[in-house]
């Protein structure tokens, strides 16, 4: 049985247990008149989320919308196997995404080419139906029953990257423009090819001024303190963009000692990527900075 929860009223969270790692990958049921899942995990979820929903009390026929952060295989593989089992559900993505669960060819062969030998951990993405799919542009809105739920665009980790914003509730769903947080810490995430400070920064101040009730994290649940969680996140990434920029430096510009050496640095070893493959993960996000860098520069 998967681990399944009701966090708030109405609020549900499935732990897909993503890369085979429990207590890193999240999806969420919003349960109310219709159903709204936000993300779809990996190809691997689908047996997960089908246990979530029964668990919910609720069929298959409830869902209204997919809502997916972005199309990465961790956020939204799953998409095209659920949306065949899910027949009434609308695929809500940003319109720079919509294209990739349509036809997801080159998704696959770029995240093939990226991860390598553990691409089967990523799982597959099967073609969405394109005429479910609506590509939302920033701030447009859905209603659930009483809810509204409104997509807001959140470029920084990903040009395609939205957030989700529920009311009256005031939960935000994060994806992974606010970092991933686990045991009380936050582990960056900075991946290549297009992972760009300036834009992550304006996304968080932005979010932050909506003034969430609860930050749900899809790596992994909910704030601890979500009044705080968005600007610790801000400070948090500053400063590893200066660490990696810092130790670029040291080892004269040489990317992959930089690389090297940061991932073997004890304190960016401690944080919370998933431990399947925390070196492989510290390394993407320190070549996604270093991208980033060379961009800037
Ligand atoms: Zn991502």
């Amino acid at each position: 049985m998967s681990n399944v929860r009701e966090l708030r009223d109405g609020l549900w969270m499935i732990d897909v247990e993503e890369f085979g790692v429990p207590g890193y990958g999240a999806v969420y049921l919003i349960v109310g008149d219709g159903v709204a899942l936000v993300e779809t995990g990996t190809s691997h979820a689908v047996p997960h989320v089908r246990e979530g929903l029964a668990a919910a009390g609720v069929r298959p026929r409830d869902v209204r919308y997919m809502l997916v952060t972005h199309v990465h295989l961790d956020h939204a593989g799953a998409t095209g196997h659920l949306a065949r089992e899910f027949t009434g559900a609308q695929i809500v993505v940003h319109p720079r995404g919509a294209h990739h669960l349509a036809a997801p060819e080159r998704l696959l062969a770029s995240v093939r080419s990226a991860t390598g030998e553990n691409a089967d951990a990523y799982g597959t993405l099967i073609p969405v139906p394109e005429g479910r799919i609506v590509a939302a542009e920033d701030d447009r809105a859905f209603s659930l029953g009483t809810r509204r739920i409104r997509a807001i665009h959140a470029p920084g980790h990903a040009p395609h990257h939205m957030c989700f914003w529920v009311e009256p509730e005031k939960w935000l769903f994060t994806g992974d423009a606010a970092g991933i947080w686990r045991r009380g810490a936050f582990a960056p995430t900075t991946p290549p090819p297009s992972f760009d400070l300036e834009h992550a920064l304006a996304t968080l101040h932005r979010l932050s001024g909506f003034k969430p009730r609860e930050v749900c994290y899809t790596h992994f649940g909910l704030a601890e303190r979500p009044g705080e969680a968005l600007g610790s996140y801000a400070q948090f990434l500053t400063d590893w963009v200066e660490r990696v920029g810092r130790e670029l430096a040291d080892v004269g510009g040489d990317e992959d000692e930089a690389v090297h050496r940061l991932i073997r640095d004890p304190e960016v070893m401690s944080w919370p990527f998933n431990e399947r493959s925390a070196a492989g993960e510290a390394e993407m996000c320190v070549r996604g900075v270093l991208g980033y860098l060379r961009r800037a520069a």
